[in-house]
């Protein structure tokens, strides 16, 4: 194929770019040039005056550029040092910036609005990132809300760590606000609803409601309203207030709004003759009448266990997330409410009952908030389900066949419960109890340490785990913000975190399992202080001092007792270079302990040895330098041997048996050089987010262990003993041994 050719296969694309133009010719160049004169640059007499020649040339050259550039950026990136980065960028593009550009006011105002009823997951720091970031990139605020209208499930624990968790990953709410600031504006509002007639009292049990909504996934009867729709509304504003003083039990009454369930098919079929705008009003109230979220759902119900950890006993009866959400973010000025695509069917439900208040005006954006929704992140592998973390963490005991469904209490829509209230990333499925005492039941034992362990992807176990808050934002932000589904996989958050690491932490030398090395050729005293830097590439991390002494330990992976041609590491009679000392090393003989396990190496080191084809890393010993120093290093693996571990029984307790046994291997003898405690002083590792100003703990002294892993202090360390925990290898595993 000539290179013309090429050009006209490709011209609308790459190669015919403005570029290309700007190089044939001085001329400024047109639109008109790029879409139609790339076959024939020279003709017409009209355009850009050159050879067919130096067309090709010139085409050949950015072809060769663009393949250049293409093949570089299927190249994983390296790190690029410490250049500037717009931290909004990601939010001033694409979907984010879309989102602005509908309701671009001076005074963009967030939130995030955590239920304080669990801890939060990886999926949640998305939708930090999103309110907090969204709301900074615009010159704006964001509140943390605490969705507090379930008082049963609510803890201090959670209330904390939630703000904790914030502020690591480098964000300062504006207010802190509860939802239950609210409740007497809510009743009040609810009250409203009732003598406007579009809330009633109901009286029927969850199967009713049901029944009447259609049965479940619409597999029930027609829709239809039952007998309490119509009752007046001063009889319904009379009962809600019983209700209210404590008349009613749990589920046996509940206050709905008048949405659209009584809505009749004969109101929005369209008929010949109906002008444009009937019809228009038509197809709006058949989208409304077929949404399940506008099926009359609930506003208020009755809570047995009704003390609230900010109320106390005032209030028996609580508003429902439908009923309080829209609510709330619309008292609190809420301008761009950003949550996720399973919240999009009930933005209908959302702006009518603010058109029924007056917060908001139909059909427009420019009073009141406007929801919006984002695709939420989803990485395979993870186990984000509250009950089943509990299970991991608790044990249970299960039964053999799977427990009976809980009753349901009155009240939020089928379709709301089905795609789950707790706002970002929860994959609880319905229904699905921790299965407690059950007599006779399998017993299952806990299976991780607690709620932040490392294997787990709560945050505060991808902190315990030592990963940096912005290399979590990263991820984050690099799988970009729209409204699909970000769908990843573990070992893609590995790789963000481990290039992110390879920049930012310094290096060291540690030995996992060491081996003992007796430098025979060396005098007992012998001692050559090593001057290193704590990384290569960054002069600025500083350099400290290293021992290199008769006796060193090295990684029992780098000797081998019968040497191999493939094998270029330490071997009896082999030489091999140690990373920052001067001459190699070579095994002379080797010694084993009772158990068969090689336990001493006698070794020579000099300029006389031939140099080693590979380099290891190594730790002197030297009482004057503290060297080395001991710890237990916890490597952590996958928790499950299934990569898809939500699709194991959890029912009957099938997911114990897919624990992966190795998914917590402990070195308890491990060696790090004497220059960990300058590691330690001098956390955080990087300096960034939260931990720059003062948000830190054991989990930001990180640091690469040379040819070994990344690792962090674990929170287990105490003055007296080191406790490491991996925080990602460094390189990708590939399943090999
Ligand atoms: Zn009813």
């Amino acid at each position: 194929m000539s290179a013309h050719s090429h050009i006209l296969g490709r011209r609308s694309q790459s190669v015919w770019t403005p570029s290309l133009i700007e190089l044939l010719s001085e001329r400024p160049t047109t639109h008109h040039i790029m879409a139609d004169s790339a076959a024939a640059p020279a003709a017409d007499g009209e355009e850009p005056k050159i050879s067919k020649r130096a067309a090709e040339k010139a085409a050949k050259k950015l072809a060769a550029k663009a393949k250049k550039e293409t093949f570089q950026a299927e190249q994983p990136k390296k790190p690029t040092g410490n250049q500037p980065v717009d931290p909004n960028a990601s939010f001033k593009q694409g979907w984010l910036r879309g989102v602005y550009n509908e309701k671009p006011t001076s005074e963009v105002h967030t939130r995030f609005p955590p239920e304080p009823n669990g801890f939060l997951h990886i999926g949640h720091a998305k939708a930090i990132t999103v309110n907090f970031g969204f709301a900074r990139a615009y010159g704006g605020i964001c509140n943390l809300r605490f969705d507090d209208t379930n008082p049963a499930k609510e803890e201090e624990k959670y209330f904390t760590s939630i703000q904790d968790m914030i502020h690591w990953l480098g964000f300062h709410p504006h207010t802190i606000t509860y939802s239950s600031d609210n409740f007497d504006k809510l009743y009040e509002l609810a009250e409203e609803m009732i003598k406007k007639d579009k809330a009633y009292m109901c009286y029927c049990s969850p199967a009713e409601v049901l029944a009447r909504r259609g049965g479940k996934r619409g597999e029930g009867g027609a829709r239809t309203v039952c007998e309490h729709w119509s009752q007046p509304t001063d009889k319904s504003l009379e009962e809600f207030r019983a209700m209210r003083d404590g008349k009613y039990a749990q589920g046996e009454a509940h206050l709905r709004m008048k949405m659209f369930l009584g809505t009749k098919p004969e109101e929005y079929e369209i008929e010949e003759g109906d002008s444009p705008e009937v019809k228009r009003v038509k197809a709006k109230l058949k989208g409304s009448a077929d949404n399940p979220a506008m099926w009359d759902v609930a506003a208020y119900r009755i809570k047995k266990e009704n003390y609230h950890h900010r109320t106390g006993n005032k209030w028996r009866i609580y508003p429902t997330y439908e009923f309080t959400h829209c609510i709330c973010d619309s008292l609190e000025g809420i301008t761009h409410s950003l949550c996720t695509v399973e919240f999009e069917t009930l933005r209908p439900a959302y702006n009518w009952l603010l058109e029924q208040i007056e917060h908001k005006m139909e059909g427009s954006e420019e009073k009141g908030p406007m929801q919006r929704e984002y695709g939420r992140l989803n990485v395979e592998g993870t186990i984000l389900s509250k009950r089943r973390i509990q299970m991991l963490v608790q044990g249970c005991t299960v039964e053999s066949k799977p427990a009976a469904a809980a009753p349901e209490n009155a009240g939020p829509s089928e379709a709301v419960k089905e795609m789950n209230l707790e706002e970002e990333g929860e994959e609880d499925p319905e229904e699905e109890q921790v299965p407690t005492t059950v007599s006779g039941g399998r017993k299952i034992p806990p299976v991780v340490r607690d709620w932040d362990d490392p294997r787990l992807f709560t945050l505060v176990a991808i902190r315990r785990r030592g990963v940096p808050p912005g290399a979590l934002k990263k991820f984050v932000l690099d799988l970009g913000v729209t409204k699909a589904v970000a769908d990843t996989k573990l070992h893609m958050l590995d790789a963000t975190i481990r290039t992110y690491l390879e920049r930012t932490v310094p290096r060291l030398m540690l030995v996992l399992d060491p081996i003992k090395v007796i430098i025979e050729n060396l005098p007992d005293d012998y001692l050559e202080e090593r001057d290193v830097p704590f990384d290569p590439k960054d002069v600025e991390k500083g350099t400290h001092k290293i021992p290199f002494t008769k006796v060193i330990y090295i990684d029992r992976d780098d000797f081998r007792e019968v040497d191999d041609p493939d094998f270029f590491r330490l071997a009896p009679g082999k030489s091999v270079g140690l990373l920052h000392a001067t001459h190699p090393l070579r095994a002379k003989s080797f010694t084993k302990d009772s158990s068969g396990k090689v336990n001493e190496i006698v070794a020579e080191y000099g300029e006389h040895l031939p140099a080693g084809k590979a380099r290891i890393h190594w730790v002197g010993e030297s009482k004057a330098h503290d060297s080395p120093l001991k710890a237990e290093a916890r490597i952590f693996n996958p928790l499950f041997q299934n990569p898809r571990p939500n699709e194991l029984d959890w029912k009957a307790g099938g997911y114990y048996d897919n624990i992966n046994p190795d998914s917590e291997v402990i070195y308890p003898n491990t060696m790090i050089e004497c220059g960990f405690e300058e590691i330690r002083k001098r956390a955080p590792w990087p300096k960034e987010e939260g931990e720059a100003e003062g948000d830190t703990g054991n989990y930001s002294v990180r640091f690469q262990g040379l040819r070994t892993a990344f690792f962090c202090l674990d929170k287990d360390a105490t003055a007296d003993k080191i406790v490491l925990n991996r925080i990602v290898s460094l390189k990708e595993d590939t399943g090999k041994k």
